[in-house]
């Protein structure tokens, strides 16, 4: 076929009314017309589908495109469809077809009618679609995400390694084009000999995505956490993310905590139906909600521009995974941020998901991990680590776009220390990976170390005044500068470089970071989050206030407000209302009762004394909406009796009781009179209520039982008519 640059142009805007290509896009589809075996490697959205939708329109007879996801292929074609007058001209075949549906597939690419045909691997297997495919006119195949094929990768499919093999009983000679967004060399090398690609044309694109800021943060406990994705969120308020979390729980519970803060944030999983998931896909997409709380089922095909951040609850198996998730934000070229929250924990995890795994996926899921590690612990540029990975040389010239970029660490000299490290791969005769060498350098005798005789060798233990994570880093440094490389069809084993050697022979200044070691780092709270700290003037005045107000409604001080309260305000500086229901124990009722001259008060504090008020930083917990909280206000409401509430929650009654304290306390109303009425007499009930609207200090109930025991009262009397009085007076 003679390809003309204008041809495909004016292709190019008839068939799709795209003005101009993009990237390699003209070069890849020129390729594919004359029939040359073509590798494209393109970052997610750049536009791969174009480069073998286009010459498939172009050329006579149906390419095949396999794809791995039949949930996809509907979407490709219709939307293949939408730019075309007929739906013919694209078609899928898969087993979600009846047989009838099969049949005018069938009928329409024997007419000539269809130009593409989607179809899963396991369509290339049965026998009659392969008889039937000899007898048709196959123009080209091509393998989307193509990566599948490789076990190095990270989302193998079994399934594409027989393509070939079902390509040589249609074809031997039909050319191919193979498509993917993530590989590393290896898995580059892997997709041309399992494809048999001859004489090749590759066009790789930059992974660089300049746009992008890389960050990752120490994970600790859960709800300091949720906390700091809170005040992320908070930061960038209004604006598009996503949040990859690994459990459906995480989903649900992230989701309601953002959404108790004012963020409308959906969570999306695949135990959803899925009239639900596309729903949610949908509303995230025309913007209704702003944040989705996924796990990885979340985002294949996705095609939102302006995503602005992309958080990661939990760190992803591979740097595969973590690249085209944080792929996701910014694809309109505006910066974006990409936050992964990250602890060694997390990676046992998910180690312990690999032990069920046989052994070769076990290790080669072990391998990625440990660059997910390096990543993550590295103190170099992350754009410089995640392009090597990819088999990009970068140089960082903008020192700004990544957390270490933009907060450097001090250099150190490492001249002697990686001649040693060299010298030790050397004596473990390039045969092990870095956990070994660095055990070896630290002179750790384990069972490795004694068994292979390694432990007697003069260099055993000779770097040990430092550390493991200081030798990580100067091999993880050793690798990025090329003195050692890795072998890959080894299992990570590590192997001196020609240039390596020369750097023993004559050794020069070498200076580099130190790793993060996040088994000492504790987590940071937000840098532009105040520490909190509770104001003591302010919460003196509050206290003055509280009295006041309390006097004049003749109610006791802490009906009003309790101390926790005062004290949240004094440090969050509540100025509007929609704040004060976020402080602790103010519900929306107690917020319009008693909040105005609070609000009133604290503002003016805030103007006379120049605060600065963390904007971000008023952290509601959802914790006091649990399930069990609902039920008993619910169970209530139907008057059960308190005893068969406790019991079909399994709680005892002082739990109970501690729940409805909680309940009251935060400010909502519980008529418990049902109750009341039926256990305790009247002259008590007056008694107890009494000493709380006039003697007490404070609401607390051992006090009160303390000084009313004497009247033969006990503790559940006392309890009871606490959660009442409190219901009535303060709320
Ligand atoms: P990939 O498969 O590489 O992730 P797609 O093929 O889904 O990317 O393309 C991403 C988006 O870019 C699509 O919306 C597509 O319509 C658009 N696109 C592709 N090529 C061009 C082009 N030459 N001009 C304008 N838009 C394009
Ligand atoms: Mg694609």
């Amino acid at each position: 076929m003679i390809v003309t640059t204008t041809g495909i142009h004016e292709a190019l805007e008839q068939y799709f009314g795209f003005e101009s290509f993009k990237g390699h896009q003209e070069s890849i589809i020129k390729s594919v017309l004359e029939r040359q075996d073509t590798f494209v490697i393109m970052p997610t959205g750049g536009g791969k589908s174009l480069c073998y939708q286009l010459p498939a329109l172009m050329m006579e007879g149906t390419a095949l495109v396999i794809s791995p996801l039949i949930a996809l292929m509907k979407n490709q074609v219709d939307s293949i469809r939408g730019y075309s007058q007929s739906d013919e001209v694209a078609h899928f075949l898969n087993s979600s077809l009846t047989k009838a549906q099969a049949k005018i597939v069938k009928e329409d690419i024997t007419a000539g009618k269809t130009k593409l045909l989607y179809v899963a691997p396991e369509t290339l297997t049965k026998e009659e679609n392969i008889e039937f495919f000899k007898e048709c006119n196959v123009s080209f195949v091509a393998v989307d995400e193509a990566h599948c094929i490789s076990e190095w990768g990270h989302d193998f499919r079994p399934e594409y390694r027989r393509i070939r093999t079902m390509i040589d009983n249609i074809d031997r000679e039909v050319p191919i084009i193979a498509l993917t967004a993530t590989a590393t060399p290896k898995v580059r090398t892997d997709i041309v000999k399992n494809l048999h690609m001859e004489n090749e044309r590759t066009f790789i694109s930059s992974f660089n995505r300049d746009n992008l800021y890389y960050e990752i943060r120490p994970k600790g406990k859960k709800e300091q956490t949720y906390r700091q994705i809170v005040q992320l969120v908070k930061g960038w308020e209004g604006q598009s993310g996503i949040i990859y979390v690994q459990a459906r729980k995480s989903t649900e519970e992230i989701a309601k905590i953002l959404t108790a803060n004012g963020v409308n944030a959906v969570p999306y999983h695949a135990g959803l139906d899925a009239k639900t998931r596309s729903r949610t896909q949908d509303r995230f997409l025309m913007e209704d909600a702003e944040v989705i709380v996924a796990t990885i089922a979340f985002g294949m095909g996705i095609d939102k521009p302006d995503v602005r951040f992309v958080i990661h609850y939990d760190i992803p198996k591979s740097i595969e995974n973590y690249y085209q998730e944080t792929g996701r934000a910014g694809r309109d070229g505006i910066v974006s941020n990409c936050v992964a929250f990250y602890s060694y924990k997390d990676i046992s995890k998910l180690e312990k998901f690999l032990r069920d795994k046989g052994v070769a996926e076990r290790q080669m899921g072990t391998l990625l991990l440990h660059e997910v590690m390096a990543y993550s612990e590295t103190t170099s540029c992350r754009r410089r680590f995640l392009l090597h990975y990819f088999g990009e040389e970068y140089t960082c010239d903008y020192a700004g776009m990544c957390d270490n970029c933009r907060f450097p660490k001090e250099q150190v000299e490492v001249q002697d220390q990686l001649k040693l490290a060299l010298e030790a791969v050397v004596a473990l005769n390039e045969n092990y990976k870095i956990p070994s060498i660095t055990t070896f350098l630290t002179g750790n005798e384990n069972k490795e170390m004694m068994d292979y005789g390694h432990a007697n060798h003069e260099l055993f233990g000779s770097g040990k005044e430092h550390d493991k994570t200081f030798w990580n880093s100067v091999l993880r440094q050793a690798l990025l500068n090329n003195y050692v490389s890795k072998d890959i069809e080894e299992y990570g084993t590590i192997k001196l470089t020609e240039k390596g050697r020369q750097f023993i022979r004559s050794p020069h200044s070498f200076k580099i970071p130190i790793n993060h070691n996040f088994d000492e780092m504790t987590p940071v709270e937000d840098s532009n989050a105040t520490t909190g700290a509770l104001d003591p003037q302010l919460l003196k005045e509050l206290r003055a206030l509280r009295k006041e107000v309390a006097q004049e409604k003749d109610v006791p001080p802490y009906v009003v407000f309790q101390d926790p309260s005062l004290q949240d305000m004094a440090t969050q500086y509540p100025i509007t209302m929609d704040e004060m229901t976020r402080v602790h124990g103010v519900s929306i009722g107690k917020a319009r009762r008693y909040g105005k001259p609070f609000l009133e008060l604290i503002a003016e504090y805030v103007e006379d004394n120049d605060i600065e008020r963390p904007t971000n930083f008023i952290v509601k917990s959802v914790a006091n909406k649990s399930k069990t909280k609902i039920v008993i206000i619910q169970s209530i409401d139907r008057k059960m009796p308190l005893y068969d509430i406790a019991s079909q929650l399994k709680l005892n009654m002082e739990e109970l009781y501690d729940e409805l304290d909680a309940i009251v306390d935060a400010g909502t109303r519980l008529n418990i009179d049902y109750y009341i009425d039926e256990n305790i007499d009247e002259e008590v009930r007056d008694d107890v209520y009494d000493y709380f609207k006039y003697d007490a200090e404070s609401a607390d109930s051992e006090a009160a039982f303390k000084e009313l025991r004497e009247d033969d009262i006990t503790m559940d009397e006392v309890r009871l008519i606490r959660i009442k009085f409190m219901s009535e007076m303060a709320n």
